[in-house]
């Protein structure tokens, strides 16, 4: 069976590609630069499954494949669970992993470290031509340092540290990241449902 993960992102289709083969046979797992024109989705939904659903359903309307799409962010306990779905444009619409960073450290000032608590969450939905839809959550707790460390990851990975560890998720090998990231838990549950 083939199925579209609509993003263009190599990384996240490797991941998936890794966790299909482990759970569910038969399936090839294709991405969006394997498709001629396709038009990106504006994420207008105010929820991560909300903008994971129009991702999936516009993947499908597009290709007539089964579709599967993620859709995630930070959410920061001090500021009641923002940046969440505007993660990617925290510091404005040029999604400036850099900006960002700056921008979430000085809003967190010098809070004390039990007030730095955050989760990365991750929906991840697949939607199938017979009109099934799953969305599937998974979550990384931890909690935000003071300065950024680490190179590997993107985003937020350099100020996050994971519940458990003592480095940031960009000082994990991808290996490590996936195996308790929140997308590789949505991921891994979603391939359950295939
Ligand atoms: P998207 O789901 O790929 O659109 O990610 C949205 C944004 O959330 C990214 O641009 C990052 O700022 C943040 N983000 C999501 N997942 C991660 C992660 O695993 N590490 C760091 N930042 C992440």
């Amino acid at each position: 069976m083939r199925v579209l993960l609509a993003t263009r992102n190599a990384g996240k289709i490797e991941e998936l590609r890794q966790i299909l083969a482990e759970a569910a046979g038969g399936i090839e797992l294709v991405g969006l630069d394997s498709v001629a024109d396709y038009p990106e989705t504006p994420e207008t939904e105010l929820t991560f499954a909300g903008n994971a659903l129009l991702k999936a359903r516009d993947g499908l309307k597009h290709t007539g494949l089964p579709t599967i799409a993620d859709d995630s962010g930070l959410a920061v306990d001090a500021l009641n669970g923002m940046p969440g779905v505007l993660s990617a444009r925290w510091a404005g619409r040029s999604k400036d992993d850099q900006a960002n960073n700056a921008l979430l450290l000085d809003q967190l000032g010098d809070l004390p470290d039990e007030l730095r608590g955050a989760k990365f969450v991750c929906a991840a939905a697949m939607v199938w031509p017979d009109g099934r839809e799953l969305v599937v959550h998974g979550e990384m707790p931890g909690r935000i340092t003071r300065t950024p460390r680490g190179d590997n990851g993107f985003g937020y990975d350099p100020l996050f540290v994971p519940e458990g560890y003592e480095v940031t998720s960009a000082q994990l090998s991808s290996t490590e990241k996936n195996s308790i990231s929140h997308r590789g838990k949505a991921f891994r549950e979603l391939a359950t449902g295939i």
